[in-house]
């Protein structure tokens, strides 16, 4: 889901680039009237931007998908206590016992 949009954004910002440089080049190359050189430029400034909104959409999707699963409920492996406190990412302390042990 994520990487779809990312891959759209990509696409999108590839697309408007390739327009907003190759288009005029082009159009001035086949000595088109302004107006042809210029559409090209703004379409291709139009997809750069709908890129650009899209990958910030997706960025900001990104620090809510890696915020850390739910609380889960922690026993102790020495005493079977059920309240644990979690000192350090990945470590937890029985309130009981003081038993320290690594939370898978
Ligand atoms: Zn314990």
């Amino acid at each position: 889901m994520t990487l779809g949009k990312r891959q759209l954004a990509l696409a999108s910002t590839g697309t408007g680039l390739t327009l907003l440089i190759a288009g005029p080049i082009l159009a001035l190359a086949l000595g088109l009237p302004i107006p042809l050189v210029v559409v090209p430029a703004v379409l291709g400034f139009v997809f750069m931007m709908a890129g650009g909104v899209l990958y910030a959409m997706d960025t900001e999707a990104r620090p809510a998908a890696a915020v850390p699963r739910d609380p889960i409920a922690l026993t102790c492996p020495n005493c079977g206590g059920a309240a644990q406190s979690i000192v350090a990412s990945g470590i937890a302390t029985c309130a009981y016992c003081g038993t320290r042990f690594r939370v898978s």
